[in-house]
């Protein structure tokens, strides 16, 4: 029997998935990124495989590959992770020391190309050719498959969608530091500077609030969504303007790039999908030029960066 190994890196934890043949994830680890020195991440990556395959009995000669999706920007011809949001470190070395440790061939991509590779084996992007895969979670991402094709880019970082601009006037600054980007209004780290600008729009709405009492400061996006769901209005307005700013994201998206499937994740979206998925087939029409593809909710979870990563340890996908 042969077997493959799924890993993805993010800026909080790490995940490494044993997968047989069939793609079937036979066992799993989950361990805080390290952020010691640039070595570490892999190093504890090398680890938990080698944790994995033997607690499984099976020999490091059965290894046939390791499919790496993470946080990037990357430089994907290196292997390397160039800097990472959230994380102290750069330059951080992945494929080479992977494949030197356990003389299995290794690859890398963005978490969200991971993501789009997994919907389309494994997910409802079976059959497409023209596929985007949008993640709405603490930032905004995405992955795409043009004609048949993974859009990867000189360096493997050609999906930064949510640095798109939805704002000409710029009135919120994304964590990049630039203004007016989809990601500064309608992520998990979008939603509480919306719910500042509204507050201050219409100070007598959000007085009503019951997010009044926590504070501006304190509120998260998970506040303003559950607070939306029992009907708060002020909750709705930071909501509904969330809305409009996700479907000038997606309508972006669908004239750029013609999809045939949209399809959404990210804890955000999948936490709130009557609030985040369902409007846009009703908002998106407004902005959109080209045909309307389908859009709806991943089905892969949080697992779906996994199963891409995955396909590409089984060669489904190839990468340049
Ligand atoms: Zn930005």
């Amino acid at each position: 029997m042969s077997y493959v190994v799924g890993v993805d890196i993010g800026a909080t934890y790490t995940r490494v998935v044993l997968a047989d043949r069939d793609a079937t994830i036979i066992d799993r680890e989950k361990f805080t990124t390290p952020r010691e020195s640039p070595s570490a991440p892999a190093a504890a990556i090398i680890n938990a495989i080698r944790e994995m395959l033997k607690r499984n009995g099976i020999r490091e000669s059965s290894l046939k590959g390791v499919g790496i999706g993470s946080i990037g920007p990357l430089d994907m011809r290196r292997g390397i992770i160039v800097r990472a949001a959230n994380l102290p470190l750069e330059n951080v070395p992945i494929v080479e020391p992977i494949k030197q440790a356990l003389g299995a061939p290794a690859y890398l991509v963005n978490d969200c190309v991971a993501a789009v590779i997994g919907e389309r084996f494994f997910g409802a992007g079976r059959g497409h050719d023209d596929l985007v895969y949008i993640t709405i979670s603490t930032g905004i991402g995405g992955g795409i498959y043009v004609n048949g094709h993974l859009l990867l880019g000189k360096d493997g970082n050609a999906h930064e969608i949510g640095h798109m601009v939805v704002d000409s006037e710029g009135k919120l600054v994304c964590g990049c530091g630039k203004r007016g980007h989809w990601e500064a209004y309608s992520s998990g780290s979008g939603i509480p500077k919306l719910a500042k600008l509204i507050a201050e729009r219409r100070p007598e709405l959000f007085q009503m609030s019951a997010l009044a009492l926590k504070g501006l400061s304190g509120v998260t996006s998970k506040d303003v969504y559950d607070a939306a769901k029992r009907n708060d209005p002020f909750a709705i307005a930071v909501v509904e303007e969330a809305q409009r700013y996700n479907a000038m994201g997606v309508a972006n998206v669908i004239n750029v790039y013609d999809p045939s499937l949209i399809t959404i994740g990210g804890s955000v979206a999948l936490n709130n999908v009557d609030l985040v998925i369902r409007p846009l087939e009703r908002l998106v029409p407004e902005y959109a030029v080209n045909r309307m593809p389908e859009i709806r909710a991943t089905q892969l979870g949080d697992d779906i960066g996994l199963y891409g990563a995955i396909a590409l340890a089984l060669g489904l996908e190839k990468l340049p």
